[in-house]
C-alpha cells in the first residue's frame, strides 16, 4: 500500500520528489539533530491522487493523516483541539522546486473559540492567545477560503484607529478580542457561514487548499517560466507551532548564509521580536538586521550562526533559512538553497570552489543558465521598476530592458533616432523592411508573432529587447497610436518601457542599468568549456553579430541567413530587381549586382570567424516578403525599376501565396531559379579562396534549407558542386567545402537515411520543424497559447522549448538513421531552441556535434552544454 504521510523523523533530503523541498529539508534537519518543531509531511503523490480523484482526498489518505497526527500528539504530549493544552500547527505547501506562486503559510491552525481561551489561561497571556487567533482567522480566510485579505486589514486598522494605536503591538488583549470578533463577523458576512470551529475540519480544508494552490494561475505561470512539469504536485507540511509572538523574548526571522544580491560571504537577513511569520516581510514594523540579534540575544545569535554554518557545509550551498525564537529558545522552520541574483550565483559558485567546499562540476550545476541573460543585457534599476505601472503583457521574445518613445514605422523611428531620441519600434508585426528601424531602436514591440517570428529572431540576433505577440494591444500603425485593453491611448512620441525577459510593457520611462561582467563570469565559462562536449556556434549574418559572438565564446557560425544580408537600403533594390525579373537574363543581371556584395559579406564573416567553421544557408524565405505593400512604396519601386506601378502590382499579386510558410521558399527557390544558387555558390567559394590566400584555412559549409526529398538536395547540390568545382579548378588553389542540409520538414527527418547519403551534415531547423510537426504557424502560435495553457493542453510554448515527445522523436529518428548511413555525419541544431538549456541537454544526449544560437545566448549554451555533460556522466555512473 502506498504510504502518503511521513513523520519528519522518517524522511531525509534525498526524498525531495516525494516530500517536496521543504518537507525533505525539515526531515534532514531533524535527522541532523537541529531544533526543528516536530511534524509530518503529506506527499506529492497524495496531491497527484487528489487530482486523479476529482479534487477530493481519498478516505484512506485522510485516515493516514489523522493516524500520523495521533502519533505526533503522543510524541508531543498534547492533543489537537484540547483546550487545556492545545496542539496547534502550521500548514505549508512545498513542491520539489521552490515555487513562490503557491500557497502561503497558515499558522495557528487548531484554534477556535474554546481553545483560544485555554491557550490564554495556559500561557497566562490572553493578548498572545487572541493575537494568534485573529491571525489564524485572517490567514485561513484569505488563503483557504479566498476572503479578500484587505478586508481583514481594514478591520484591524479600524480597531487601531478607535484605540489610537499605531502598531499591532500597541493593541492589548481586549483590543485583540475585538479584532477576533470583527474578523469572525467579516468571515460570516462574506462566506455566509460561521468560521469553522472543528480543528479537524480546519486541517482538511487547509490541506485541500494547498493541493488546489498547485493549480492556481500564479503557480501555472511560474511553472511555465521555470520549466516545472504540472505532474509533480505539491506536498503539505504540518508542523507543531512555535510562537514568535509570545512575548518580547520571542521573535521570528529569515536569513541567508551569504548575501543573495552580491554573493558576499556574510550572514544576511532580518528578524522582528514579538512577531509571527509574515510580519517580517509585511513591512508594518521595520525589522532589525540579523547582526543586531547579537545584541538582543547573544546566545541565540551564536547558536544560529553555528547552525547556519553547519547547514551550508551540509548542503554545500548558500542556505536561505527561516527561524523562530520562542521565549529565548531557537527553532529552525526551514532551510533551502537560497535564490540569488545572477551575479551572486556566479560569485557563490566560484567562492565555494575556492573555499574547497565543492568541485568545479558541482559549482556549474548550481547556476541556472537562463539567469546569465541578466548579466548580458541591460536591466531596469530595481528601485525605478518598483513604482512602474505595467500596461500589458506579451511574449518575452528577446531579453533585456528598454525604454524609449514609441514610433510606428521604421522610417520615423530612424528619423527620431537620428534626432537623438531613444526609440521603441511598435509594429503589428515586423518584416525584413523594418530592419533599419529595429536596428536604431532600444526595443521592439509587436502585436502579432510568436517566439520564432521575424521580430523575435532578428531582435535576438541583435541582442535587442523584444516583446512580441502582445494581442492585448490594439495597434494602429497608420494612425500613430495604440490602445491598451482598458482603452488607455499611447501616441507617437509617448514614452514606454519593455522588459524582454518577462514580456511586461510599462507606461513611461524607467531607468535602466547596463550589463556588466565580472571575473567570476570568465571563470564559470572557462570551467564550462573544460567539461562540455558540444561545440557552441552562433547564428549570425553580420560581422558585428559574429564579432560579438566570438567575444562571448562562439566556436563557429551554425547559421548565416543569407536573406538577412539584403535588408540594407542600398541592396534591397537589386534584390527586388532579382525578385520581379520576368526572364532568366533579367534575373541573372540582378544577381550579378548582388554577387560582389554577398562575396564581400562572406569575406568579412570568414575573416571575423578566424578559421572557425562557417555554415552559410542559401536563400530561404518566400520572396514576396521583400516586396513593398504600400502604394507609395510600390510607386517608388516601379519608378526605380522603370516599369508601371500597375505592372509591379500584378507581379506582386502573382507572387502572393495563401500559405507562404509552406510555399515557394527554401530549396524550392533554388530548384525554380538555379541561377540564385549559382550566384550564392560563387560568392561563398570565391570569398573562401580569397581569404585562404591570405593565410586562413576556411572550409565553408553550404547549407540547403527546407528539404523534403533527397532528390531536391541532389538537384541543388549538383548546381553547387558544378559551380564550386569549376571556380576552384580555375583558381588553381585547393579548397575543401562541405554541402549539407537543414532538417526542418518531418518528411526529411523520416527519410534521413536517404538524405544522409547526399549530405555532409544535418542542421536541425527546429523553428520550422516545430511549425510543421505541430502544423502550427510559428508567427501566430502566440494567439492560441493562453487558452492552451488554461486548458492544460500545453505546458510550455513549443516554439521556445523543444517538444521532446514529438519534434524530439523526429530528431532522434533522423540522427540515428542519418548516422546509420554515414557514421560521422555532423549533427547540429540552429533553430531558436539551440539556445534553450533543456533543448541543449537533449542535443547532447543525441550525440550532436554542436548547437547554434544567437550571439547573446552563447554563454547560456556553454554552461547548459557543460551541465548536460556533467549530468550525462552522473547518469552513466549510476548505470
Ligand atoms: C529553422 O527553421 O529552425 C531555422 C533555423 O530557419 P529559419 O528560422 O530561418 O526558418
Ligand atoms: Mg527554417
Amino acid at each position: 500500500m502506498t504510504k502518503y504521510v511521513y513523520m519528519f523523523s522518517e524522511g531525509n533530503a534525498t526524498m525531495r520528489n516525494l516530500l517536496g523541498g521543504k518537507g525533505a529539508n525539515l526531515a534532514e534537519m531533524t535527522g541532523l539533530g537541529l531544533p526543528v518543531p516536530r511534524g509530518f509531511t503529506i506527499t506529492t503523490e497524495a496531491c497527484t491522487r487528489y487530482y486523479e480523484d476529482n479534487e477530493s482526498i481519498a478516505p484512506e489518505i485522510e485516515a493516514e493523516i489523522f493516524e500520523t497526527l495521533a502519533k505526533a500528539e503522543d510524541m508531543i504530549g498534547k492533543k489537537f483541539g484540547d483546550p487545556n493544552d492545545p496542539y496547534l500547527v502550521s500548514v505549508r505547501s512545498g513542491s520539489r522546486a521552490s515555487m513562490p506562486g503557491m500557497m502561503d503559510t497558515i499558522l495557528n491552525l487548531g484554534l477556535n473559540d474554546t481553545v483560544v481561551e485555554g491557550l490564554a489561561k495556559l500561557t497566562d497571556n490572553p493578548r498572545f492567545a487572541y493575537d494568534s487567533y485573529r491571525r489564524f482567522i485572517a490567514m485561513f480566510g484569505d488563503v483557504v477560503m479566498e476572503v479578500e485579505k484587505s478586508l481583514f486589514e481594514e478591520e484591524l486598522d479600524a480597531v487601531k484607529a478607535d484605540r489610537g494605536a499605531k502598531l499591532d503591538t500597541d493593541l492589548d488583549a481586549d483590543a485583540m478580542k475585538e479584532v477576533v470578533d470583527r474578523y469572525k463577523a467579516l468571515y460570516a458576512r462574506v462566506k455566509g457561514e460561521s468560521f469553522p470551529q472543528d480543528p479537524r475540519e480546519q486541517l482538511m480544508a487547509a490541506v485541500k487548499a494547498v493541493f488546489r494552490s498547485w493549480n492556481n494561475e500564479r503557480a501555472n505561470v511560474y511553472r511555465r517560466m521555470n520549466d516545472i512539469p504540472g505532474s509533480w504536485g505539491t506536498a503539505v507540511n504540518i508542523q507543531e507551532m512555535v510562537y514568535g509572538n509570545m512575548d518580547n523574548t520571542s521573535g521570528t526571522g529569515v536569513a541567508f548564509t551569504r548575501d543573495p544580491s552580491t554573493g558576499e560571504n556574510k550572514l544576511y537577513g532580518e528578524f522582528l521580536m514579538n512577531a509571527q511569520g509574515e510580519d517580517v516581510v509585511a513591512g508594518i514594523r521595520t525589522p532589525q538586521t540579523i547582526d543586531q540579534l547579537k545584541d538582543v540575544m547573544p546566545d541565540v545569535y551564536q547558536q544560529f550562526t553555528e547552525i547556519a554554518e553547519k547547514l551550508e557545509r551540509h548542503y554545500r550551498d548558500m542556505q536561505d533559512m527561516e527561524f523562530t525564537i520562542e521565549r529565548g529558545k531557537l527553532f529552525m522552520l526551514q532551510t533551502r538553497n537560497g535564490k540569488r541574483t545572477a551575479a551572486a550565483a556566479l560569485k557563490v559558485a566560484v567562492d565555494l570552489v575556492e573555499e574547497g567546499m565543492i568541485t568545479k562540476e558541482e559549482a556549474l550545476m548550481k547556476i541556472d543558465p537562463k539567469q546569465l541573460d541578466a548579466l548580458l543585457h541591460p536591466t531596469f534599476v530595481p528601485a525605478a521598476l518598483k513604482s512602474a505601472q505595467s500596461i500589458a503583457k506579451g511574449l518575452p521574445a528577446s531579453p533585456g530592458a528598454a525604454t524609449g518613445r514609441v514610433y510606428f514605422d521604421a522610417s520615423t523611428a530612424t528619423e527620431a533616432s537620428e534626432r537623438g531620441e531613444k526609440v521603441i519600434l511598435v509594429r503589428v508585426e515586423t518584416s525584413p523592411e523594418d530592419i533599419q528601424g529595429m536596428n536604431v531602436s532600444q526595443g521592439i514591440l509587436t502585436g502579432r508573432g510568436g517566439m520564432t517570428s521575424h521580430a523575435a529572431v532578428v531582435a535576438r540576433g541583435m541582442g535587442k529587447c523584444c516583446v512580441s505577440g502582445c494581442s492585448e494591444l490594439s495597434i494602429r500603425e497608420k494612425d500613430g497610436y495604440f490602445t491598451t485593453e482598458d482603452g488607455t491611448r499611447f501616441n507617437e512620441g509617448d514614452w514606454i518601457s519593455l522588459d524582454g525577459s518577462t514580456g511586461l510593457i510599462y507606461a513611461g520611462a524607467i531607468d535602466t542599468q547596463d550589463a556588466s561582467l565580472s571575473g567570476d563570469f570568465d571563470m564559470i565559462m572557462k570551467w564550462s568549456d573544460d567539461v562540455r562536449v558540444l561545440k557552441i556556434r552562433t547564428n549570425a549574418d553580420t560581422v558585428r553579430d559574429a564579432a560579438m559572438a566570438i567575444k562571448l565564446g562562439a566556436e563557429g557560425i551554425g547559421l548565416c541567413r543569407t536573406e538577412h544580408m539584403f535588408f540594407e537600403a542600398d541592396r534591397i533594390f537589386a534584390f527586388r530587381q532579382m525578385i520581379v525579373a520576368k526572364t532568366v537574363e533579367a534575373r541573372r543581371a540582378a544577381l550579378e549586382k548582388l554577387l560582389p556584395m554577398q562575396k564581400e559579406d562572406f569575406i568579412g564573416l570568414f575573416e571575423t570567424m578566424q578559421g572557425y567553421p562557417v555554415t552559410i544557408r542559401f536563400l530561404d524565405p518566400p520572396l514576396h516578403e521583400f516586396l513593398p505593400h504600400e502604394d507609395a512604396e510600390i510607386n517608388e519601386l516601379a519608378g526605380e525599376l522603370k516599369i508601371s506601378a500597375a505592372d509591379l502590382k500584378t507581379l506582386i499579386n502573382d507572387l502572393h501565396e495563401l500559405n507562404p510558410m509552406m510555399g515557394h521558399r527554401g530549396c524550392r527557390l533554388a530548384v525554380t531559379y538555379p541561377e540564385i544558387a549559382e550566384m550564392q555558390t560563387r560568392a561563398v567559394i570565391e570569398a573562401a579562396i580569397e581569404v585562404n590566400k591570405k593565410g586562413q584555412n576556411i572550409i565553408p559549409e553550404i547549407m540547403i534549407p527546407l528539404i523534403c526529398d533527397v532528390k531536391e538536395l541532389k538537384f541543388v547540390k549538383n548546381i553547387v558542386v558544378k559551380t564550386a568545382d569549376k571556380i576552384i579548378a580555375d583558381s588553381g588553389v585547393k579548397l575543401e567545402y562541405h554541402v549539407g542540409t537543414m532538417i526542418e520538414i518531418p518528411r526529411a527527418a523520416l527519410t534521413a537515411d536517404e538524405i544522409a547519403a547526399e549530405a555532409d551534415f544535418f542542421s536541425f531547423g527546429t523553428n520550422d520543424l516545430t511549425q510543421m510537426t505541430y502544423g502550427l504557424s510559428r508567427d501566430d502560435a502566440g494567439k492560441i497559447l493562453e487558452s492552451y495553457y488554461q486548458n492544460k493542453i500545453f505546458e510550455s510554448d513549443p516554439t521556445a522549448r523543444l517538444d521532446l515527445v514529438g519534434v524530439g522523436k523526429l530528431m532522434k529518428i533522423a540522427s540515428q538513421d542519418g548516422r546509420s548511413v554515414k557514421k560521422d555525419l555532423k549533427l547540429g541544431i540552429c533553430g531558436e531552441h539551440g539556445g534553450d538549456p533543456s533543448s541543449i541537454a537533449y542535443c547532447h544526449e543525441l550525440g550532436f556535434n554542436y548547437v547554434s544560437c544567437s550571439p547573446f545566448r552563447v554563454p547560456i549554451a556553454r554552461l547548459a552544454a557543460a551541465q548536460a555533460a556533467i549530468s550525462g556522466a552522473d547518469n552513466l555512473g549510476q548505470k
